[in-house]
């Protein structure tokens, strides 16, 4: 079979829907979307039972279908704020966006295909049923959607060696392992484990049977502060922040000092430093839940669980047979380095403004359709990676607000943004009469430059090395 096509699309997750939905938007093309998995949906088709977003469904999915009802919750940990889907939810609006692409006429879909190169008048794509290898005549570009493509417990290969008689879980088989355990030893350090010990004392599990393996302490936002709609003064307010603290900071320790004494920025334990950033937010719920847990081991990361102990990179811990240990140590948002987004021939789809996977792919389908000059593009698209840890930050947070200031100057981009459901801050307009949000965009514009400029100058000092003040 060979099929033409406009674009190929390689990869159905969050980031190669999102952007077909935009680019179809906007401009009469056909595009072809190849996923290897059998469903839609990326990472999402892998979670466990009890994830949810941590950001709201309002400003996450596809651009053009809204994801729940914009509803705050009355009760349960997310008391007061808007509603986040369960992972389920997420795929349905998947597949819902899919099918609604589809019925269009120009949009293909195929599951179950895998990209595997370039053929001699194509891009080659195998059937993984029949093990058919097919070619895909492309007209315009290829788009890699899977650049960035999450790792996840359940898909993910341990990086440390588990003995046969120690008994590993990836924490989607927690619920049905529970009963069964004496005790349970949680390893990770990020979102994921913290699901995991909150899910653990939420179900009756008692503190002092959870150990936690947490080779590093991670920073935390609180989710108050990510809140849209109604509450978008908090996303303002958080930001007006950043650029305060990014405008007086002397080095990194002193950056992760203001945003933590601000409220910006939180930590499980506030006496034990900590390095790492994912851009992932806890609830007051999570935080008293994981705070009861304190039996903290941190002697690095797991090299080995062996039947009776855990050989870590700085020492060794017991274990035994009865007792569970939680694998949560996938990498979750991958840290590619970066490369021109929009290329002759391919678009890599990556990050651009901080923290919106949707948003930025959706941002990339829209300039595609509207712009003719990869060079124009690359300028209102500077790729800017995940953030790993606090020294990442700076340059995180710098280059979107450069990325940002470019899109204002630019009408046609800036009235997207603005009508966008993926802008997290498409409610401001509508509320920056409100005495809060007012200070709070007063902050943010007072300390912009001076923060762009200092965050370039600490950016890489990792907190060893501080810059003159002034
Ligand atoms: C646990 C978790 C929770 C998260 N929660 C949030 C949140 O609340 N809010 C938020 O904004 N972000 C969140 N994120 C960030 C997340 O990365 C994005 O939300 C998004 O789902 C990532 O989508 P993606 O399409 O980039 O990657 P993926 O979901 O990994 O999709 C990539 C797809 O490409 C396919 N693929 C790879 N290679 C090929 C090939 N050769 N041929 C065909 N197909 C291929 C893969 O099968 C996969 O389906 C979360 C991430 C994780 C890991």
């Amino acid at each position: 079979m060979l099929v033409n096509t406009d674009y190929l699309v390689v990869g159905a997750g969050a980031s190669g829907l999102a952007f077909t939905d935009a680019l179809v938007a906007e401009e009469d093309v056909e595009v072809t979307v190849i996923e290897r998995r059998g469903a839609l949906g990326g990472h999402w088709l892998n979670v466990y039972g009890f994830v949810r977003l941590h950001t709201p469904s309002a400003y996450y999915g596809v651009n053009s279908l809204a994801l729940g009802d914009d509803r705050i919750d009355e009760v349960g940990e997310n008391a007061g704020f808007y509603e986040r889907a369960t992972g389920e939810e997420v795929c349905e609006h998947f597949a819902q966006a899919a099918e609604r692409l589809t019925q269009t006429g120009r949009v293909r879909v195929l599951t179950g295909h895998e990209h595997v190169g370039h053929g001699a008048d194509g891009e080659l794509v195998r059937n993984l049923e029949t093990g058919e290898l097919h070619e895909i005549a492309v007209r315009r570009k290829v788009v890699d959607a899977r650049y960035l493509e999450a790792s996840v417990p359940a898909t993910h290969a341990p990086s440390f060696e588990v003995s046969a008689d120690a008994r590993l879980l990836p924490i989607n088989d927690l619920p049905a392992a529970v009963r069964s355990a004496s005790s349970f030893t949680v390893l990770g350090s990020g979102k994921t484990a913290v699901d995991a010990c909150t899910w653990l004392v939420d179900n009756d599990v008692e503190p002092d049977r959870i150990r936690w393996i947490r080779p590093r302490d991670a920073w935390f936002h609180h989710r108050s502060a990510f809140q849209p709609l109604e509450q978008v003064g908090s996303i303002m307010t958080g930001i007006s922040l950043d650029a305060e603290a990014g405008a007086q900071a002397t080095d990194i320790d002193d950056l992760c000092e203001r945003l933590e004494a601000s409220g910006r920025l939180l930590r499980i334990d506030p006496s034990w430093p900590a390095t790492m950033y994912r851009g992932t937010m806890l609830s007051d719920h999570e935080l008293r839940a994981v705070r009861q847990i304190e039996h903290v081991v941190r002697l690095g990361r797991v090299r080995r669980i062996e039947a009776d102990r855990i050989v870590l990179e700085q020492g060794q811990i017991e274990t035994g047979s009865d007792v569970v240990h939680v694998d949560c140590t996938a990498l979750g948002l991958r840290d590619a380095p970066p490369v021109p987004i929009f290329q002759p021939d391919r678009i890599v789809l990556q990050q651009v403004r901080l923290n919106s996977p949707c948003f930025n792919a959706a941002l990339m389908g829209y300039l595609e359709a509207c712009r003719d000059d990869d060079a124009d593009k690359n300028r209102l698209c500077p790729p800017n990676p995940y953030a790993r840890s606090m020294d990442d930050w700076p340059r995180m947070v710098r280059r979107t607000w450069t990325a940002e200031q470019r899109w204002l100057r630019e009408p046609d981009l800036s009235g997207w943004i603005a009508a966008s459901r993926l802008n997290l801050l498409r409610a401001l307009p509508d509320h920056v009469a409100e005495p809060s949000v007012r200070t709070a965009v007063e902050r943010f514009v007072t300390h912009v430059g001076p923060a762009t400029k200092r965050l370039r100058e600490i950016d890489g000092t990792g907190g060893s090395r501080a810059v003159e003040a002034g």
